[in-house]
C-alpha cells in the first residue's frame, strides 16, 4: 500500500480524498496556491507545498510544480480529484515516467474517453446506444447546417474537447446552427484550446441518468446503480440523487451492462462514471464517460456504504476489487444539494467574498434513522474567490425512503447558515419543496420549466404568511423585553409590514395585540387583528413559544396555528427558520420563503406615513458591472445606437461566460474599459444616453 500520497486539488474534493487517507494510514500531501494559503485541505493534511498564484493556470494546473512537489516530498501516488488536471492522459504519463502512481485510469483510457467525439466511437463500436447524430469534426458553418438539417431539429452543437456544460448550444432552426455554431467554436478555443465541433440531435425533456463503474487492472469491472442529475441548471447539476426515482430494475442492469461494456472495451480500471441521456420512453443514450471521481459520487457511497476514495487507491496500488456485482446492495436514497456562491435572485451571478458566518449542519444519523452528511473545503472566514469554481458544500442526506431523504435535506437546509456572501439556499429549498420534484417528476429542463422567469423566491401562502409574521412579532418582542423586569403587564398593538424578496415583490400589512408575556420572556400570546389584507380573523389569543440558537440565528416555534379546520393546515405547527436583526429590519428566511419584516407599535405605524420616502438614485443609464470578472469582449463602441436586450460586452467570472445586454433602446455614449481589463463589482463598464 501506498505510504504518502499528493492530493493535486483543492476545496471539498482535497478534504474528502484526505479523509479516507488518513482512514486508511496513508500520509497526505496538500498543494496551495496564493489564495488557499490557509485553506482547510492545507490544514487538514499531514504536509503541504505551495505552487504559486492564484489562478489555477498559476498553480492547480501547473503539472511540473505538482511533480516536482511529489518528488520533493517523496509520494508515492497522487490523488487528482476532479477537474484541474483528473482528465489529463498527458499529466498521467508524466507521473508514470516518475515512477509516481497516478489513482485514476490509465492513460490511454483518459485519453479515448477525454474527447466526445472519440468516446462516441468507441462506444459505438463497443454496442453502446449512442445519441443519433454525426459522429466527427464539422469544419464550417455550411457543413453544421447540412448536418443539422440531416440530424432533424433540434440538435445539439458540442465542443469535442467540452466539459463543465461549456461549449454546448442548442439549435432549433438552420440560423441558430450558423449562430450557434460561432459561438461554440469561440468558447471551445477559450476554454479548451481546441476548435473541434460535432452535432447531434437533442434529446427532449430527459432525464441524465448515469452509472458509476469500479474496475480494477485484472478485468473485474463492476457498477454501482444509477445517479439522477437532471436537476440542472445551464448543463450544470444542481441536485443529485441516487437512485433515480424514474429506473426499473430491467433498465438499470441493461445502463449498468453497457457501462461495464464499454469500461472493458477502454481497459478501463479505478472509479469512473458513464453519463446518459435518458428520454421518457426509457430509451437511453451514451452522452459521455468521466474517467474520475464525480462530484455527486457521495449520494451513491450512501446507498451503497462503499468508500469510492478507498476503492480508487486499493485498485491503483494493486489490488484485487474484492466486491462481486452480486455484492452491491442499493439502499434506501440520498440526495445531494450543491451550495454555489450566487445570487439566485440575480439570475445566478456569482458572489464572492468573506464567509463571515459559516455554520452548516452537523454530520450525522439522527434518531428517525436519516443521514446528514456534508463535504466542504471551507470554514468561517474564509474568502471565496474569483478564481476558482463557485461551489462552496456538497450537502447530502439519506433515508430509507426518497420522501424521508428528501425531507432530512429540507431540515438541513434550513440549518445551514452562510453569510457574508450570497448563495443558493433559499433556491434548493424552493426545488425540493417544488411538488413536481417530489413527484419524482424530473427532466434536465426541469428548472428552466419551474422557474421560467428565474427565480423569484417562494412566495409563503396564506396560512405561512400569518404564522411568520406572528413569529417576527414574537421574536421582535422578546428581544426587545428580553432585558426588562416586569414584563407581565405587556398588552399592546402592533402593525407587522412584510416585504416579500421577490421580483413581484408584494407587501403585507398585520395587525396584532399582544397580550401577556409568560414568566418565559420567550413565551408570548398574540391575537391577529383584522387588516385591509385579511379580515374575518378569530377572536382568540393564541400561544407561541420561541426557541432561540443565536450561534446560528435560528428561530423554531411552536405555534398554534389561528383556528383553521385541521384538514386546511399545511404548515407544520413545529417550524424552524432564520431570523436575523439589523435594525430597524427583521430578515427572515424559510423553505426558500425570504421576506423582510419592519416590526411597529400601532402607535408608531400611524405617523410613519407622513415620513418621508428615501431619494433613490437613478442608475438606468449605466450599465454596472455585476459581478468581479474579466472583460474578455466588448461588442459595441460608443456612438452605436443599440436595441433593448442587445449584448454590450461579456465578462468572464468563475469559468462562465456572462453576456451583458441593453436595458432598453439607447446610445452609447461613454465605454470605460476595454478588453481585457479587470472589473469589480458594481464598476460603471458603460454610460447610455437616451433618444
Ligand atoms: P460533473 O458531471 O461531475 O459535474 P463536470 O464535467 O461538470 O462534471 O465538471 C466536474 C468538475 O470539474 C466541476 O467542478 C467543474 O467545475 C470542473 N471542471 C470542468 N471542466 C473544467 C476545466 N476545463 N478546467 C477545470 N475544471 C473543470
Ligand atoms: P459535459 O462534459 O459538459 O458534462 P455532457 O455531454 O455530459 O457535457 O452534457 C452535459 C449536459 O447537457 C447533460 O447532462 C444534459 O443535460 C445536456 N445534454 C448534453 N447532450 C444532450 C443532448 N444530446 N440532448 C439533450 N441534452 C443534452
Ligand atoms: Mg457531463
Amino acid at each position: 500500500m501506498f505510504k504518502k500520497i499528493l492530493i493535486a486539488n483543492r476545496g471539498e474534493i482535497a478534504c474528502r480524498i484526505i479523509k479516507t487517507a488518513k482512514k486508511m494510514n496513508i500520509k497526505t500531501v496538500a498543494v496551495y496556491s496564493d489564495a488557499d494559503r490557509s485553506a482547510e485541505h492545507v490544514s487538514l493534511a499531514d504536509e503541504s507545498v505551495y505552487l504559486g498564484g492564484s489562478s489555477a493556470s498559476e498553480s492547480y494546473l501547473r503539472s511540473d510544480l505538482i511533480i516536482k512537489a511529489c518528488k520533493e516530498k517523496s509520494c508515492d501516488a497522487l490523488h487528482p480529484g476532479y477537474g484541474f488536471l483528473s482528465e489529463n492522459a498527458n499529466f498521467a504519463e508524466l507521473l508514470e515516467k516518475e515512477g509516481i502512481t497516478f489513482i485514476g485510469p490509465s492513460k490511454s483510457a483518459i485519453a479515448s474517453m477525454g474527447d466526445k467525439i472519440e468516446s462516441k466511437k468507441i462506444a459505438k463500436a463497443a454496442g453502446v446506444n449512442t445519441v443519433p447524430g454525426h459522429i466527427g469534426i464539422i469544419d464550417n458553418e455550411d457543413e453544421a447546417i447540412k448536418i443539422a438539417n440531416e440530424i432533424g431539429y433540434p440538435v445539439m452543437i458540442k465542443a469535442s474537447a467540452g466539459g463543465g456544460g461549456k461549449g454546448m448550444r442548442i439549435a432549433f432552426s438552420k440560423d441558430q446552427v450558423a449562430e450557434s455554431f460561432e459561438r461554440a467554436t469561440s468558447e471551445a478555443i477559450s476554454s479548451f484550446g481546441d476548435k473541434r465541433i460535432f452535432i447531434e440531435k437533442f434529446i427532449t425533456e430527459p432525464r441524465h441518468i448515469e452509472i458509476q463503474v469500479l474496475a480494477d487492472n485484472f478485468g473485474n469491472t463492476i457498477h454501482l446503480g444509477e445517479r439522477e442529475c437532471s436537476i440542472q441548471r445551464r448543463n450544470q447539476k444542481v441536485i443529485e440523487e441516487a437512485p433515480s426515482p424514474f429506473l426499473d430494475q430491467k433498465t438499470r442492469e441493461e445502463m449498468g451492462e453497457q457501462a461495464i461494456k464499454l469500461s472493458r472495451e477502454v481497459g478501463y480500471s479505478s472509479a469512473g462514471t458513464v453519463e446518459f441521456i435518458v428520454d421518457k420512453n426509457k430509451n437511453f443514450y451514451f452522452l459521455e464517460m468521466n474517467t474520475r471521481l464525480q462530484v455527486e459520487h457521495p449520494v451513491t457511497e450512501l446507498i451503497t456504504g462503499i468508500d469510492l476514495v478507498e476503492q480508487m487507491i486499493n485498485i491503483a496500488s494493486g489490488k484485487t476489487l474484492e466486491i462481486k456485482q452480486e455484492d452491491v446492495e442499493l439502499n434506501g436514497s440520498a440526495i445531494e444539494s450543491r451550495i454555489y456562491a450566487e445570487n439566485p435572485y440575480k439570475s445566478f451571478l456569482p458572489s464572492i467574498g468573506r464567509l463571515t458566518k459559516y455554520d452548516p449542519p452537523k454530520e450525522k444519523k439522527h434518531d428517525d434513522n436519516t443521514v446528514t452528511r456534508n463535504d466542504t473545503g471551507v470554514k468561517e472566514g474564509d474568502e471565496i474567490s474569483m478564481y476558482y469554481d463557485p461551489m462552496i458544500a456538497k450537502l447530502c442526506s439519506w433515508g430509507k425512503t426518497r420522501e424521508s431523504a428528501i425531507s432530512r435535506m429540507e431540515s438541513a437546509l434550513d440549518n445551514f447558515l452562510l453569510e457574508g456572501i450570497d448563495h443558493n439556499i433559499p433556491f434548493l429549498s424552493a426545488i425540493l419543496a417544488n411538488k413536481r420534484f417530489k413527484s419524482g417528476d424530473l427532466s434536465t429542463s426541469f428548472i428552466q420549466d419551474e422557474y421560467k422567469e428565474g427565480f423569484n423566491g417562494v412566495f409563503p401562502s396564506a396560512n405561512e404568511e400569518w404564522t411568520l409574521a406572528s413569529l417576527l412579532l414574537a421574536y421582535h418582542i422578546t428581544e426587545i423585553y428580553k432585558d426588562t423586569e416586569n414584563v407581565h403587564e405587556i398588552s399592546e398593538e402592533w402593525e407587522v409590514q412584510l416585504k416579500y424578496n421577490s421580483i413581484e415583490g408584494g407587501s403585507s400589512l398585520f395587525k396584532f395585540r399582544t397580550e401577556q408575556l409568560g414568566n418565559d420572556k420567550n413565551q408570548l400570546k398574540l391575537k391577529p387583528l383584522p387588516s385591509k389584507k385579511v379580515s374575518g380573523i378569530v377572536d382568540e389569543f393564541v400561544p407561541i413559544y420561541l426557541h432561540k440558537d443565536f450561534s446560528k440565528k435560528l428561530v423554531s416555534a411552536n405555534v398554534q396555528l389561528f383556528s383553521k379546520p385541521k384538514s386546511e393546515i399545511t404548515f407544520p405547527e413545529k417550524i424552524e427558520c432564520r431570523i436575523s436583526y439589523h435594525n430597524p429590519y427583521l430578515y427572515l428566511s424559510y423553505r426558500g420563503i425570504s421576506i423582510s419584516g419592519l416590526v411597529l407599535p400601532q402607535y408608531v405605524a400611524k405617523h410613519m406615513k407622513h415620513m418621508k420616502p428615501m431619494k433613490i438614485i437613478d442608475k438606468s443609464n449605466l450599465l454596472i458591472c455585476p459581478m468581479p470578472g474579466k472583460l474578455i469582449k466588448v461588442l459595441v463602441k460608443e456612438g452605436d445606437v443599440v436595441e433593448d436586450g442587445q449584448a454590450l460586452c461579456v465578462v468572464e467570472a468563475m469559468k462562465m461566460e456572462n453576456t451583458l445586454i441593453a436595458p432598453k433602446k439607447c446610445k452609447i455614449s461613454k465605454i470605460k474599459f476595454k478588453e481585457n481589463d479587470t472589473l469589480s463589482v458594481d464598476q460603471v463598464i458603460m454610460e447610455f444616453a437616451f433618444n
